[in-house]
This record gives C-alpha cells, structure tokens and sequence, in this order.
C-alpha cells in the first residue's frame, strides 16, 4: 500500500517559519512531503553561467533544506513541470492534496488554474493559500467592489482593515513533516550556475534603522534603508513579520510595504499593464528609442555623476537605492525619451528584488503611464537631486571615482533634453 502524504509545495515562501500554506498543511495531521520544483527553461546543460537571483534563491533554498533537517525531513529538488513530478509522485505515494502559497502574477494564475484542472483529473486537489501579501485583490475594493488605482485611498482603507486583523503567526506542527534520510539539496552546478558575490543570511532586523527609516531613506550615501526587498521577493522572510515591525516602529515603511500590495493588486486587476502602459493612450507615445544611449545608461556611462553612480551600484551588486531608481528612471524615459519598457527589462535582469508588480509599477510611474503616475512636467534634475540627497557627494564619489573631472561630457545637455522632454509630453497630451 502507497503511504499517504501531502505535498507542500514552495515557490516564493523560501522559509519554514510563518508560511500560511505551509502551516496549513502541517495540521492536518498527515505527513507532510516538502518540494521544490526547478522550471527545466532555468537549468543550464553544457555551460555554467553566473545568476545572482539564482544563487540567491538556492542558497535560500538550502537554507530551508538544512532547517528541514532539524525535523528529520528534506527539501525535495526536482527539474520539472510540475505536473509530471506531481504525477511521478503519485505512483510513489497516495497523495492527499499539494498546499502552496498563491502568487499574483499573470503567468502564475494562468500556469495554476491550468495545472488545477489537470490535477482534479488524477484526483489531487490543489489549494494554495493567501501568504505573500496581507491584503489581495478582492479584499481592498472601493465599495462599488472596483478596484483602486489611486495609493492614497488604498493606502487609506488597508489601514482601516489591518484594525479588523490578527497578524500573529499560528503555530506550525513541525513534527508533522515527511520522516527522511537527509540529503543536500541539488547543487548550484547541477542546475548550470556559477557561485557570485551574492550571500544569503536570514534576515535580521534593525530596529534602530527602522525607527529612522522616515528621516534617512531618502539620502543613497547613509544605506539608511532595510535592503529587505530580497528576501519578499523570495519569501525568505514573512510579510506579517514586516508589518507587525513597521506598525511598532515606522508609519513611513508602513507606507512603502503598502505600496508593494497596492502594484500587486494593480497588476492582477489591469494584468495588460506587464505589456502596455495603464493609461492606454500612451500606446503611440513617440519615444526617441536610441540605441547607443541606451548602452551609456545601461553601463553607468551618460557622464551624469547620480545616474552613473545608480546604474554601477546595480551593476556591480543587484541593488539601486529607491531615490536613486527614480532618478535614473526619470532620466531615461524623460530627458533620453526611451521607453519604459526597455529600462523595466534592464532592471529585471539586474534587481535582485526585483518584482514583476513593483518594477512594472513604479517604471509607469515614473514615465507618467501608469495609475496615480508623477505628472508629465516631473522631470528630476539629476543634478539638483544630487545636491539634496547626497550633498556630500559620498554616494557619487562611491560609484564613480573619475566624478570630479571636470572633462567628462555628458550624453546629453540637460536643461535642453528636459525642454525637449516636456514639449514632446504636452504635446502628445494635446493632441487628445
Ligand atoms: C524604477 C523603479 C523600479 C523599481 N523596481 C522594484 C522592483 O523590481 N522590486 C521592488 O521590490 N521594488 C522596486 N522598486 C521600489 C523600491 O525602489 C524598492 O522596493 C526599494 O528600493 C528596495 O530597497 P529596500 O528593500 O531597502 O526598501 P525599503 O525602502 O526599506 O522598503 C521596504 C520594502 O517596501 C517595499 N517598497 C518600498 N518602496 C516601494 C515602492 N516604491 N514600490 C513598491 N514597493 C516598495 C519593498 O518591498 C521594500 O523592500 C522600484 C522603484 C523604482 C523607482
């Protein structure tokens, strides 16, 4: 006889702590079979090539490996599409339903309601539970029941309901795991990678930085903010835990991990937005596109000092400082008029917290093409915004050592781009 288990499934909830779906399936008093399942388009056959988000992720990956060990499981690796390894473990054990984490990307509830189905086929129900956000899309509506895209009201009525909810995190019966020799999880060569600078540590917190998060966030050369993004994106660390910090200690933080579920439930509403700008008639916006300035801001080499110094710092480390992010954001879609979408998939590739919904969010913002976006006439001065946020030039001077020479020429003049910025934007907008 096949011995009963269920199966949780990890996807971006790399932690055993604090995992809804996790928990969930730890109570229902049967052994629990723990999976990670690796997309066969990621893995690397005949070279190994350098990945920082993947070496992260694996790292994460055997961090919980070892934590599992603690209560005589493993982390079970497969390279796969997840239905045929749901359907190889079927004919090993008499599977009682797979529990996971949702997500709230386009491609994750295509590829889940898809795979759904095709379990109830075999009999295996599939549940996957709300962990990644404190509120999703259907639970902050306006009260026609439409969505907002407006943060200031969001932000309003997710605060109103944080009063209405229990945040602790229940009590996971950890003794209820799948009982296993322990074996080390698939190695970062097996998959086609090479080890990079990245180190994954569990997160720890520093409530002093926290407490000061509203006064000093904004200034790139103090690294006055959490540099928590990584581990969200990974789900290294729980949300709840987040919050329960930040209501205790930082109102503004609050604000920023608001802004995190308010792109989540835009893109799951308006989910054209991954492609297309929110404000559609900004389709046939008239975007200058260069190429070779493209290459410049990609190389941290458009000879503005701020800019420079932001696109090196994600260059060389897979992190840009959010004040920063704006700034060369605004100067690639405004001064260089090139599209959003070009500086989206640079950061993408670069971000080691990179989020489909932030990203995306936050590049429309800037551009002026998204919900709630900065008005067409907010074009930031780089130099100006350097002044302000790194007065002593200590983050410039970081990134970009040659930055006091006074014969580096900049790609573009910048009071003239940004006069050419805003007459391309007012007249696109006039002629509606
Ligand atoms: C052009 C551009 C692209 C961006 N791309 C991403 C991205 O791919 N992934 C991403 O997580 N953030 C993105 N951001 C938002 C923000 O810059 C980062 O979340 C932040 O810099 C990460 O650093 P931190 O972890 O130290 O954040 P902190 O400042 O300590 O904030 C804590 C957390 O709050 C959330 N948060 C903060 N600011 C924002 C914001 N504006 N929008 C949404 N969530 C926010 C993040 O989860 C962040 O980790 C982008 C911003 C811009 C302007």
């Amino acid at each position: 006889m096949k011995e009963k288990v269920l199966i949780f499934w990890f996807q971006r909830d790399l932690r055993i702590a604090d995992n809804v779906g996790l928990a969930l399936a730890l109570a229902q008093g049967i052994p629990v079979y723990p999976v990670f399942i690796i997309d066969p388009t990621l893995v690397h056959e005949h070279e190994c090539i350098e990945d920082r988000s993947i070496d992260y992720m694996h790292q994460a990956l055997v961090h919980v490996n070892l934590n599992l060990k603690t209560y005589g499981s493993r982390l079970h690796g497969y390279i796969g599409k997840p239905l045929e390894v749901f359907q190889s473990l079927a004919e090993q054990f008499d599977i009682q339903g797979i529990y996971c984490n949702r997500d709230y990307e386009p491609a994750y509830y295509q590829r889940i309601s898809i795979l759904k189905d095709q379990l109830q086929g075999t009999g295996i129900l599939l549940w996957d539970a709300k962990d990644q956000v404190i509120f999703e899309q259907h639970d902050i509506l306006k009260k026609d029941g439409t969505p907002y895209s407006v943060y200031g009201a969001y932000a309003r009525k997710w605060k109103e309901k944080l009063q209405t909810i229990q945040l602790e995190a229940q009590p996971a019966a950890l003794t209820n795991f799948y009982q296993t020799e322990w074996q080390e999880f698939l190695s970062l060569r097996q998959l086609g990678y090479l080890k990079t600078d990245v180190e994954f540590a569990a997160y720890e917190w520093d409530e002093y930085q926290i407490s000061q998060y509203g006064d000093l966030r904004d200034f790139p050369g103090k690294g006055a903010t959490t540099r928590i993004g990584v581990a969200l994106r990974f789900g290294t660390i729980s949300i709840r835990q987040c919050v329960l910090k930040a209501i205790n200690l930082s109102e503004v933080w609050l604000n920023e991990l608001i802004w995190r579920e308010f792109f989540k439930q835009i893109l799951y509403h308006f989910p054209d937005v991954e492609h297309q700008p929110f404000k559609k008639r900004f389709e046939t916006f008239p975007w200058r596109n260069n190429e070779e300035e493209f290459v410049c801001w990609c190389l941290g080499r458009t000879g503005i000092p701020m800019v420079d110094a932001g696109m090196r710092e994600l260059n060389e480390t897979g992190f840009m400082h959010n004040r920063v992010r704006m700034i060369v954001a605004s100067f690639l879609c405004k001064h260089l008029l090139i599209d959003w979408r070009w500086g989206e998939a640079y950061f993408a590739a670069k971000l080691l917290d990179y989020d489909l919904s932030s990203n995306n969010g936050n590049w429309q913002w800037v551009a002026g093409t998204g919900c709630d976006a900065a008005p067409f006439f907010r074009i930031f001065n780089p130099l100006v915004q350097a002044k302000r946020f790194d007065p002593d030039a200590v983050y410039v001077r970081r990134w970009v050592p040659e930055w006091e020479q006074k014969d580096i020429k900049p790609i573009v003049d910048l009071q003239e781009a940004s006069k050419r910025a805003l007459s391309v934007y007012r007249q696109f907008r006039e002629s509606f």
